[in-house]
């Protein structure tokens, strides 16, 4: 599956930073870590914390899977608003999984600084603004739902969204005093480099083609034919477990982003927030460390990487026009456009445990708009796992919920 098109801006602005060798023997390992993602690299942190012997590999070059297309907005604001959730899944279920979003973001920050990341990590506000007047009602309610368990919102009339903002065409909105943004290519890069001089084994360009889930453990055998003898495999293989899940589990979309060009003049009114919308499907923007300006949303509910690639040029200059009406006079100059694959699940949350068909294995697979909230959220849990524990959240991610 081709996961991207065009060159994301994330690679392109930190060029080639770890190569890693692929396999070339058979090996022996605790923990197996199938991709090299954001996901695959914040669990291989847990593992070698744990004191696992971990090997992490990828069919691609590291981190160029999903994690290199992504606008990396961290928010504890699932793509199922809290009120609907409620509804869905119940009170416990829903806030206990915003809860631990809203922690993730705080375990982010504190990874980051503690591994000396490069990954330009910082705290940001978040505004959830109506993209129509129509949407102000539940929204509304949204912000009543936030406010009884007690998260730290505050609603804006369209007049203080303005002012704060000069952002124009909204209804008001939710403004979140938790929220960050980071470059979350580079993260996993200093995640694997960080605990590779700890003794993980990481392996890029070795595809995982056949995996035995044996009674002891599995079996892996890479597309060389080398195999990978583990007690445990991890499955971080990000929208590729498509390949090898057989029940449909998410719906797999096709999304867009652009970056402008560096701004010369001040945009310090976009610097500290994220903004995101309620049209559907939604828009979102932030600034980059660099002080660009980047846009993202118009997903299309299908993969097809042939028509997701012709429609590049014409979804990237809606994006522009979108901006133009939010922000007018703003005069984006686009220097990258990009496509990638992104999921939605029937409640917004990941599917992280065990999955009936594989032995020995465990799923950690965060979709929708809190992708990277949702791994760091697996950190612990596959933690748990592994010390043969049940973890709290383990009933509202799992298979067949
Ligand atoms: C345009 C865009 C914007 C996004 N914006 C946000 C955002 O603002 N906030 C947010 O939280 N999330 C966002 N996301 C989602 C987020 O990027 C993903 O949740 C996250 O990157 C997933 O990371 P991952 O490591 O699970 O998957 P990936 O990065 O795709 O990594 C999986 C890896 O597994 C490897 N792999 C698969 N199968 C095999 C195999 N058989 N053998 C070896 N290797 C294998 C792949 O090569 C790949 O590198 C966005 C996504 C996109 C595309």
């Amino acid at each position: 599956m081709k996961l991207k098109s065009s060159e994301p801006f994330w690679i392109v602005k930190n060029g080639i930073l770890n190569a890693y060798p692929s396999l070339r023997k058979d090996i022996k390992t605790d923990v197996l870590i199938v991709g090299g993602g954001i996901t695959g690299s914040l669990i291989a942190h847990q593992c070698i914390k744990d004191g696992y012997r971990t090997v992490v590999a990828d069919r691609r070059e590291i981190a160029h899977g999903s994690t290199s297309a992504s606008t990396a907005m961290l928010q504890y604001e699932i793509d199922t608003p809290l009120y609907q959730l409620i509804a869905q899944i119940g009170e416990k279920a829903a806030v206990a999984s915003y809860k631990a979003c809203f922690e993730s973001i705080d375990i982010l920050a504190q990874l980051a600084k503690e591994i000396g990341s490069d990954c330009g990590f910082k705290k940001k506000d978040s505004l959830y603004f109506a993209a129509y007047k129509k949407d102000v009602p539940w929204l509304k309610k949204e912000f009543d739902a936030r406010k009884a368990h007690q998260f730290p919102v505050t609603w804006l009339e369209q007049e203080d969204v303005a002012a704060k903002f000069k952002l124009e065409h909204t209804y008001g909105g939710i403004l979140s005093d938790q929220g960050a943004s980071m470059d979350v290519f580079r993260m996993a890069h200093d995640l694997l480099a960080y605990n590779h001089k700890k003794g993980l084994e990481v392996y890029d360009k070795t595809d995982i083609e056949k995996v035995q889930h044996q009674k002891n453990g599995i079996v892996a055998t890479t597309e060389y034919g080398n195999k990978i003898k583990a007690a445990k495999i991890i499955y971080c293989n990000g929208y590729e477990s498509t390949e090898i899940i057989k029940e449909q589990f998410v719906d797999l979309l096709s999304t867009y982003a652009i970056v402008g060009e560096q701004c010369a003049g001040d945009q310090q009114h976009l610097e500290n927030t994220l903004f995101w919308n309620t049209a559907d499907p939604y828009l979102y923007m932030r600034t980059t460390e660099d002080n660009r300006l980047l846009i993202g949303g118009e997903d299309e509910s299908f993969v097809n990487p042939e028509k997701r690639d012709h429609l590049l040029p014409y979804k990237a200059k809606r994006l522009a026009q979108k901006l133009e009406r939010l922000l007018p006079g703003y005069d984006l100059r686009r220097d990258f456009m990009w496509a990638g694959t992104f999921g939605a699940t029937k409640d917004g949350l990941p599917y992280i445990g065990k999955h009936p068909d594989f032995k020995n294995a465990y799923f950690v697979l965060g979709f929708g708009g809190n992708g990277i909230t949702f791994s760091v959220i697996g950190m612990d849990m596959v933690s748990c796992f592994l010390q043969g524990k049940q973890h709290k959240l383990s009933p509202y991610f799992k298979f067949g919920r």
